[in-house]
Protein backbone atom coordinates (compact mmCIF):
# COMPACT_ATOMS: atom_id res chain seq x y z
CA UNK A 1 0.00 0.00 0.00
CA UNK A 2 1.22 3.58 -0.69
CA UNK A 3 1.46 6.43 1.34
CA UNK A 4 0.08 9.59 1.54
CA UNK A 5 3.27 12.06 0.65
CA UNK A 6 3.71 15.77 1.60
CA UNK A 7 6.25 17.29 -1.05
CA UNK A 8 6.99 21.24 0.37
CA UNK A 9 8.68 22.76 -2.80
CA UNK A 10 7.36 20.03 -5.08
CA UNK A 11 7.08 22.34 -8.13
CA UNK A 12 11.42 23.19 -7.62
CA UNK A 13 13.89 21.47 -9.54
CA UNK A 14 14.65 18.67 -6.57
CA UNK A 15 10.90 18.68 -5.37
CA UNK A 16 9.62 17.72 -9.43
CA UNK A 17 12.18 14.49 -9.43
CA UNK A 18 10.57 13.41 -5.84
CA UNK A 19 7.56 14.15 -6.52
CA UNK A 20 7.85 11.83 -10.09
CA UNK A 21 9.82 8.90 -7.97
CA UNK A 22 7.63 8.65 -5.07
CA UNK A 23 4.27 8.45 -7.50
CA UNK A 24 6.07 5.83 -9.64
CA UNK A 25 6.24 3.81 -6.44
CA UNK A 26 2.79 3.89 -6.00
CA UNK A 27 2.50 6.84 -3.49
CA UNK A 28 -0.03 9.78 -3.27
CA UNK A 29 1.41 12.72 -3.58
CA UNK A 30 0.82 15.98 -2.47
CA UNK A 31 2.84 19.04 -3.57
CA UNK A 32 2.46 22.36 -1.83
CA UNK A 33 4.44 25.50 -3.43
CA UNK A 34 3.94 29.13 -3.34
CA UNK A 35 5.87 29.09 -7.10
CA UNK A 36 8.46 31.50 -5.77
CA UNK A 37 11.37 29.86 -7.64
CA UNK A 38 9.49 26.27 -8.78
CA UNK A 39 7.12 26.27 -12.33
CA UNK A 40 4.12 23.92 -13.03
CA UNK A 41 6.03 22.82 -16.12
CA UNK A 42 8.00 20.77 -13.78
CA UNK A 43 4.92 18.72 -12.53
CA UNK A 44 2.42 19.45 -15.36
CA UNK A 45 3.12 15.85 -16.67
CA UNK A 46 2.19 14.60 -13.45
CA UNK A 47 -1.78 16.80 -13.03
CA UNK A 48 -3.39 14.09 -15.04
CA UNK A 49 -2.27 11.25 -12.51
CA UNK A 50 -5.51 10.70 -9.61
CA UNK A 51 -2.77 10.07 -6.96
CA UNK A 52 -0.72 13.71 -7.56
CA UNK A 53 -2.35 16.91 -6.28
CA UNK A 54 -1.29 20.23 -5.90
CA UNK A 55 -1.78 23.19 -3.73
CA UNK A 56 -0.70 26.58 -4.10
CA UNK A 57 0.26 27.93 -0.60
CA UNK A 58 2.91 29.42 1.09
CA UNK A 59 4.27 27.17 4.25
CA UNK A 60 4.67 30.24 5.97
CA UNK A 61 1.11 29.78 6.63
CA UNK A 62 -0.41 27.05 8.58
CA UNK A 63 -1.04 23.78 6.68
CA UNK A 64 -3.82 21.13 7.73
CA UNK A 65 -4.03 18.65 5.47
CA UNK A 66 -3.71 14.41 6.58
CA UNK A 67 -0.30 12.93 5.41
CA UNK A 68 1.96 9.90 6.14
CA UNK A 69 5.09 11.53 5.50
CA UNK A 70 6.26 15.18 4.66
CA UNK A 71 9.42 15.88 2.43
CA UNK A 72 10.27 19.92 3.39
CA UNK A 73 11.82 20.62 0.22
CA UNK A 74 10.35 24.12 0.23
CA UNK A 75 13.01 27.33 0.25
CA UNK A 76 14.69 28.85 -2.50
CA UNK A 77 18.17 27.50 -2.75
CA UNK A 78 20.10 29.80 -5.29
CA UNK A 79 22.32 32.54 -3.53
CA UNK A 80 20.53 35.22 -6.42
CA UNK A 81 16.98 33.86 -5.07
CA UNK A 82 17.30 33.70 -1.48
CA UNK A 83 19.09 36.96 -1.34
CA UNK A 84 16.05 38.45 -3.35
CA UNK A 85 13.95 38.69 -0.52
CA UNK A 86 16.03 37.77 2.66
CA UNK A 87 13.23 38.13 4.95
CA UNK A 88 11.24 35.80 3.68
CA UNK A 89 14.04 33.12 3.23
CA UNK A 90 14.83 33.26 7.13
CA UNK A 91 11.02 33.09 7.62
CA UNK A 92 10.82 30.25 5.14
CA UNK A 93 13.38 28.28 7.03
CA UNK A 94 11.80 29.17 10.77
CA UNK A 95 8.13 29.89 10.46
CA UNK A 96 7.50 27.28 7.31
CA UNK A 97 9.63 24.50 9.42
CA UNK A 98 8.05 25.11 12.38
CA UNK A 99 4.18 24.65 10.63
CA UNK A 100 5.76 21.63 8.91
CA UNK A 101 7.02 20.05 12.27
CA UNK A 102 3.45 20.89 13.94
CA UNK A 103 1.89 18.86 10.78
CA UNK A 104 4.20 16.18 11.72
CA UNK A 105 3.43 16.19 15.38
CA UNK A 106 -0.66 16.58 14.97
CA UNK A 107 -0.53 13.95 12.19
CA UNK A 108 2.37 11.67 13.58
CA UNK A 109 4.08 11.23 10.62
CA UNK A 110 7.91 11.31 9.39
CA UNK A 111 9.17 14.49 8.25
CA UNK A 112 12.52 14.84 6.37
CA UNK A 113 14.24 18.25 6.43
CA UNK A 114 16.07 19.28 3.50
CA UNK A 115 19.18 21.07 5.25
CA UNK A 116 22.62 21.89 3.37
CA UNK A 117 26.05 21.76 2.70
CA UNK A 118 25.85 25.43 3.50
CA UNK A 119 25.24 25.14 7.56
CA UNK A 120 29.59 24.30 6.97
CA UNK A 121 29.62 27.98 6.22
CA UNK A 122 33.21 28.48 4.39
CA UNK A 123 34.71 25.33 6.09
CA UNK A 124 37.71 25.26 8.15
CA UNK A 125 38.16 21.10 7.81
CA UNK A 126 37.95 19.78 4.40
CA UNK A 127 36.02 17.26 3.46
CA UNK A 128 32.90 18.18 5.40
CA UNK A 129 31.64 15.41 8.20
CA UNK A 130 28.93 15.80 9.72
CA UNK A 131 30.38 16.59 12.68
CA UNK A 132 31.89 19.39 12.21
CA UNK A 133 30.16 22.58 13.39
CA UNK A 134 30.60 24.80 10.45
CA UNK A 135 32.15 28.61 9.95
CA UNK A 136 29.17 30.14 9.35
CA UNK A 137 28.43 34.46 9.06
CA UNK A 138 25.84 35.57 10.77
CA UNK A 139 25.25 38.92 9.55
CA UNK A 140 26.53 38.55 5.81
CA UNK A 141 24.57 38.42 2.78
CA UNK A 142 24.23 34.39 2.83
CA UNK A 143 23.17 34.55 5.99
CA UNK A 144 19.61 34.32 5.80
CA UNK A 145 20.24 31.03 4.02
CA UNK A 146 22.75 29.55 5.86
CA UNK A 147 22.02 30.59 9.43
CA UNK A 148 17.84 29.50 8.22
CA UNK A 149 18.83 26.12 7.57
CA UNK A 150 21.06 25.64 10.91
CA UNK A 151 17.79 26.90 13.24
CA UNK A 152 15.85 25.10 11.01
CA UNK A 153 17.88 21.54 11.88
CA UNK A 154 18.13 22.81 15.12
CA UNK A 155 14.24 22.67 15.38
CA UNK A 156 13.98 19.77 13.96
CA UNK A 157 15.83 18.27 16.67
CA UNK A 158 14.17 19.87 19.52
CA UNK A 159 10.67 18.62 18.12
CA UNK A 160 12.12 15.49 18.25
CA UNK A 161 13.03 15.89 21.92
CA UNK A 162 10.34 17.42 23.00
CA UNK A 163 7.51 16.28 21.20
CA UNK A 164 8.55 12.99 19.78
CA UNK A 165 8.52 13.90 16.12
CA UNK A 166 9.98 11.37 13.79
CA UNK A 167 12.25 13.89 12.23
CA UNK A 168 15.33 12.79 9.24
CA UNK A 169 18.07 15.51 8.67
CA UNK A 170 19.84 15.37 5.27
CA UNK A 171 22.56 18.22 4.29
CA UNK A 172 22.29 18.00 0.48
CA UNK A 173 25.45 19.09 -1.50
CA UNK A 174 25.30 21.02 -4.79
CA UNK A 175 23.22 19.62 -7.11
CA UNK A 176 22.14 19.77 -10.53
CA UNK A 177 20.15 18.30 -13.57
CA UNK A 178 16.87 18.95 -15.83
CA UNK A 179 14.08 20.75 -14.16
CA UNK A 180 16.53 23.75 -13.29
CA UNK A 181 15.10 26.89 -13.90
CA UNK A 182 17.26 28.56 -17.19
CA UNK A 183 17.24 31.67 -14.49
CA UNK A 184 18.19 29.54 -11.49
CA UNK A 185 21.45 31.54 -11.22
CA UNK A 186 23.41 28.74 -9.51
CA UNK A 187 26.46 27.95 -11.41
CA UNK A 188 25.82 24.68 -13.49
CA UNK A 189 22.64 25.98 -15.04
CA UNK A 190 24.00 29.89 -15.41
CA UNK A 191 27.26 28.05 -17.32
CA UNK A 192 25.16 25.95 -19.47
CA UNK A 193 22.84 28.52 -20.83
CA UNK A 194 25.65 31.08 -21.08
CA UNK A 195 27.80 27.98 -22.98
CA UNK A 196 24.69 27.14 -25.25
CA UNK A 197 24.05 30.74 -26.34
CA UNK A 198 27.96 31.27 -26.69
CA UNK A 199 27.56 34.34 -24.41
CA UNK A 200 30.20 35.08 -21.96
CA UNK A 201 30.74 32.63 -19.03
CA UNK A 202 30.30 34.89 -15.84
CA UNK A 203 33.47 33.58 -13.07
CA UNK A 204 33.04 34.65 -9.88
CA UNK A 205 36.92 35.38 -8.39
CA UNK A 206 39.40 33.19 -10.34
CA UNK A 207 37.84 30.17 -10.52
CA UNK A 208 39.62 28.22 -7.77
CA UNK A 209 36.95 27.78 -5.34
CA UNK A 210 35.76 24.40 -5.42
CA UNK A 211 32.88 22.24 -5.33
CA UNK A 212 31.23 18.52 -5.75
CA UNK A 213 28.41 18.56 -8.01
CA UNK A 214 25.62 15.41 -7.62
CA UNK A 215 23.13 14.58 -10.76
CA UNK A 216 19.81 15.00 -9.11
CA UNK A 217 18.93 10.98 -9.68
CA UNK A 218 21.60 9.58 -7.57
CA UNK A 219 20.78 12.39 -4.54
CA UNK A 220 16.72 12.16 -5.06
CA UNK A 221 17.65 8.14 -4.65
CA UNK A 222 19.86 9.15 -1.38
CA UNK A 223 16.80 11.03 -0.07
CA UNK A 224 14.34 8.39 -0.40
CA UNK A 225 16.56 6.12 1.71
CA UNK A 226 16.97 8.75 4.59
CA UNK A 227 13.33 9.24 4.80
CA UNK A 228 12.51 4.60 4.89
CA UNK A 229 15.53 4.37 7.34
CA UNK A 230 14.55 3.05 10.70
CA UNK A 231 16.71 4.44 13.68
CA UNK A 232 18.68 7.22 12.17
CA UNK A 233 17.50 10.93 12.42
CA UNK A 234 20.55 12.05 10.97
CA UNK A 235 21.87 15.09 9.74
CA UNK A 236 23.44 12.90 7.16
CA UNK A 237 25.46 14.37 3.73
CA UNK A 238 24.07 13.38 0.20
CA UNK A 239 26.20 14.12 -2.59
CA UNK A 240 28.65 13.65 -4.61
CA UNK A 241 32.49 13.71 -3.61
CA UNK A 242 34.55 14.49 -6.76
CA UNK A 243 35.44 17.87 -6.28
CA UNK A 244 36.30 20.46 -9.24
CA UNK A 245 37.59 23.97 -9.12
CA UNK A 246 34.49 26.22 -10.77
CA UNK A 247 37.27 27.25 -13.63
CA UNK A 248 37.35 23.52 -14.31
CA UNK A 249 33.71 23.03 -14.46
CA UNK A 250 33.56 25.95 -17.25
CA UNK A 251 36.03 24.65 -19.29
CA UNK A 252 34.39 21.33 -19.35
CA UNK A 253 31.10 22.99 -20.00
CA UNK A 254 32.80 24.69 -23.06
CA UNK A 255 33.59 21.99 -24.35
CA UNK A 256 31.36 19.70 -24.27
CA UNK A 257 28.49 22.39 -25.90
CA UNK A 258 31.68 22.96 -28.67
CA UNK A 259 30.67 26.55 -27.32
CA UNK A 260 32.98 29.60 -28.43
CA UNK A 261 32.23 31.24 -25.38
CA UNK A 262 35.03 33.20 -23.81
CA UNK A 263 35.58 33.31 -19.74
CA UNK A 264 34.18 36.77 -18.07
CA UNK A 265 35.72 37.20 -14.55
CA UNK A 266 33.96 39.06 -12.26
CA UNK A 267 34.38 39.98 -8.21
CA UNK A 268 33.93 36.78 -5.95
CA UNK A 269 30.30 37.39 -3.93
CA UNK A 270 31.57 37.96 -0.03
CA UNK A 271 31.37 34.67 2.07
CA UNK A 272 31.39 32.39 -1.17
CA UNK A 273 32.78 29.05 0.10
CA UNK A 274 36.51 29.01 -1.19
CA UNK A 275 35.88 24.65 -1.06
CA UNK A 276 33.62 22.67 -0.09
CA UNK A 277 33.38 18.29 -0.44
CA UNK A 278 30.97 15.71 1.25
CA UNK A 279 32.25 13.30 3.95
CA UNK A 280 29.86 11.00 2.36
CA UNK A 281 31.09 7.88 4.52
CA UNK A 282 28.25 8.04 7.06
CA UNK A 283 25.86 7.95 4.15
CA UNK A 284 27.55 4.65 2.67
CA UNK A 285 27.28 3.23 6.02
CA UNK A 286 23.38 4.04 7.00
CA UNK A 287 22.28 4.41 3.84
CA UNK A 288 24.27 2.40 1.92
CA UNK A 289 24.25 5.44 -0.54
CA UNK A 290 26.39 5.70 -3.53
CA UNK A 291 26.68 8.05 -6.45
CA UNK A 292 26.37 6.79 -9.71
CA UNK A 293 27.12 9.81 -12.24
CA UNK A 294 30.35 11.11 -12.81
CA UNK A 295 30.61 14.88 -13.85
CA UNK A 296 30.57 14.28 -17.69
CA UNK A 297 27.60 12.06 -17.16
CA UNK A 298 25.52 14.13 -15.82
CA UNK A 299 26.51 17.31 -17.27
CA UNK A 300 25.67 15.83 -20.82
CA UNK A 301 22.06 15.05 -19.55
CA UNK A 302 21.48 18.61 -17.68
CA UNK A 303 22.96 20.14 -21.78
CA UNK A 304 20.49 18.15 -23.37
CA UNK A 305 17.90 19.23 -21.21
CA UNK A 306 18.79 23.03 -21.54
CA UNK A 307 19.08 22.65 -25.35
CA UNK A 308 16.04 22.17 -25.54
CA UNK A 309 14.67 24.64 -22.52
CA UNK A 310 16.25 27.60 -24.46
CA UNK A 311 15.71 27.07 -27.73
P1 LIG B 1 14.33 25.31 -6.10
O1 LIG B 1 14.44 26.77 -5.87
O2 LIG B 1 14.31 24.81 -7.51
O3 LIG B 1 13.04 24.72 -5.38
C1 LIG B 1 12.50 25.24 -4.19
C2 LIG B 1 10.99 25.16 -4.28
O4 LIG B 1 10.41 25.64 -3.07
C3 LIG B 1 10.39 26.02 -5.40
O5 LIG B 1 9.41 25.29 -6.09
C4 LIG B 1 9.79 27.21 -4.66
O6 LIG B 1 8.74 27.82 -5.37
C5 LIG B 1 9.34 26.56 -3.36
N1 LIG B 1 9.23 27.46 -2.21
C6 LIG B 1 10.15 28.36 -1.76
N2 LIG B 1 9.69 28.98 -0.65
C7 LIG B 1 8.46 28.44 -0.39
C8 LIG B 1 7.48 28.67 0.60
N3 LIG B 1 7.67 29.56 1.59
N4 LIG B 1 6.32 27.96 0.57
C9 LIG B 1 6.10 27.05 -0.41
N5 LIG B 1 6.99 26.80 -1.39
C10 LIG B 1 8.16 27.48 -1.39
O7 LIG B 1 15.53 24.63 -5.30
P2 LIG B 1 16.04 23.11 -5.22
O8 LIG B 1 17.42 23.08 -5.73
O9 LIG B 1 15.02 22.19 -5.78
O10 LIG B 1 16.11 22.92 -3.64
C11 LIG B 1 15.13 22.19 -2.91
C12 LIG B 1 15.53 22.13 -1.44
O11 LIG B 1 16.80 21.48 -1.31
C13 LIG B 1 15.69 23.51 -0.78
O12 LIG B 1 15.19 23.43 0.53
C14 LIG B 1 17.17 23.74 -0.78
O13 LIG B 1 17.57 24.59 0.26
C15 LIG B 1 17.70 22.32 -0.61
N6 LIG B 1 19.07 22.20 -1.14
C16 LIG B 1 19.31 22.17 -2.48
C17 LIG B 1 20.62 22.08 -2.94
C18 LIG B 1 20.94 21.99 -4.41
O14 LIG B 1 22.12 21.93 -4.74
N7 LIG B 1 20.01 21.94 -5.32
C19 LIG B 1 21.68 22.06 -2.03
C20 LIG B 1 21.40 22.13 -0.67
C21 LIG B 1 20.09 22.18 -0.23
N1 LIG C 1 29.54 31.02 -9.62
C1 LIG C 1 30.20 31.56 -10.72
N2 LIG C 1 29.45 32.07 -11.73
C2 LIG C 1 28.09 32.04 -11.74
C3 LIG C 1 27.42 31.47 -10.62
C4 LIG C 1 28.18 30.97 -9.58
O1 LIG C 1 31.44 31.60 -10.77
O2 LIG C 1 27.49 32.51 -12.72
C5 LIG C 1 30.36 30.46 -8.52
C6 LIG C 1 29.95 30.96 -7.14
O3 LIG C 1 30.63 32.17 -6.84
C7 LIG C 1 30.39 29.81 -6.27
C8 LIG C 1 30.19 28.57 -7.15
O4 LIG C 1 30.15 29.07 -8.48
O5 LIG C 1 31.75 29.91 -5.94
C9 LIG C 1 28.90 27.83 -6.85
O6 LIG C 1 27.85 28.76 -6.86
P1 LIG C 1 26.31 28.36 -6.72
O7 LIG C 1 25.54 29.63 -6.67
O8 LIG C 1 25.95 27.37 -7.76
O9 LIG C 1 26.20 27.57 -5.34
P2 LIG C 1 26.82 27.80 -3.88
O10 LIG C 1 27.76 28.96 -3.87
O11 LIG C 1 25.62 28.03 -3.04
O12 LIG C 1 27.51 26.53 -3.62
Amino acid sequence: MGKRILITGGAGFIGSHLSEKLLNEGNEVIVVDNFFTGRKKNIEHLLSNTNFELIRHDIIDELRIEVDQIYNMACPASPVHYQYNAISTVKTNVLGMINMLGLAKRTKSRILQASTSEVYGNPLEHPQKETYWGNVNTIGIRSCYDEGKRISETLCFDYHRQHQVDIRVIRIFNTYGPNMNPDDGRVVSNFIVQALKNQNITMFGDGSQTRSFCYVDDLVNGIVAMMNKEDFLGPVNLGNSDEFTVKALAEKIIELTNSKSKIEYRPLPSDDPLMRRPDLTLAQEKLNYKFNYPLVDGLKKTISYFEKEIK
